[in-house]
């Protein structure tokens, strides 16, 4: 047993369509590239502690963590999030119905920079975020975020391990290289206060000041 399997059989249960998600997935010919389980079970944990009561989530897939989110809301939280395609975003729908979650969530369709950059204009605020879209466009993501963010909102983004490529120097991608580029961000941008954690594929948070 490694460490990821003895946390997930100590700490996490999912209900039926969290544990369905994969089998649909694959039965779709789509990737299975969800949160895993255990950051499932930490992005609901979060939302509970900071007590958050509007999520912007980039990247919805087929809505996993965009259940675990909003499973972590008061009833008069929202969970706003944002996919690509509209594949993705029907069958994210489909699930969040199964919970009776869809009104909790609103999800925008189209491309976060355009997205994000719209929200930004109609000056909206929120106070968590979660980033887990396409790993090239991160940097400028937490940039457009910190505009969105009330005092003290959180940022979490996923695989800033990126599979252990960030420690590849070698590896110059563009994936891997706007990792690093966000992550020393996350070290040394004068408005956040940040870390990362070694869970699944490395999450970072960030508190913005
Ligand atoms: N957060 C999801 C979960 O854990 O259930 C997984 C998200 S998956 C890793 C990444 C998603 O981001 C895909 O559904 C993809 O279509 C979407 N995506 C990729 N590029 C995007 C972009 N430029 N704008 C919006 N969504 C994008």
């Amino acid at each position: 047993m490694n460490y990821t399997n003895y946390i997930q059989h100590l700490f996490v249960e999912e209900d039926e369509v969290l544990s369905s998600i994969d089998s649909r997935l694959r039965s779709l010919g789509l990737p299975l590239i969800s949160v895993p389980p255990e950051v499932g079970k930490w992005l609901t944990m979060m939302v509970k502690m900071t007590g958050a009561k509007q999520i912007l989530e980039v990247g919805t897939l087929a809505g996993y963590s965009t259940i675990c989110l909003s499973r972590g809301l008061k009833d008069d939280g929202h969970c706003t999030t944002i996919e690509l395609k509209e594949e993705h975003a029907n069958l994210a729908r489909e699930h969040l119905a199964k919970l009776h979650y869809l009104d909790k969530v609103t999800i925008l369709i189209g491309d976060a920079l355009e997205q994000l950059a719209k929200l930004v204009q109609e000056n909206k605020k929120y106070d968590f975020f979660f980033l887990d879209a396409d790993k090239v466009n991160y940097p400028t993501y937490v940039e457009l975020v910190i505009q969105l963010a009330s005092p003290g909102a959180v940022i979490v983004l996923d695989n800033l391990f990126l599979g252990g490529r960030v420690l590849d120097k070698n590896d110059q991608h563009p994936a891997p290289t706007a990792v690093r580029k966000v992550t020393d961000m996350l070290a040394n941008h004068a408005r956040l206060e940040s870390m990362i954690l070694p869970l699944g594929d490395g999450v970072g948070v960030a508190i913005v000041q």
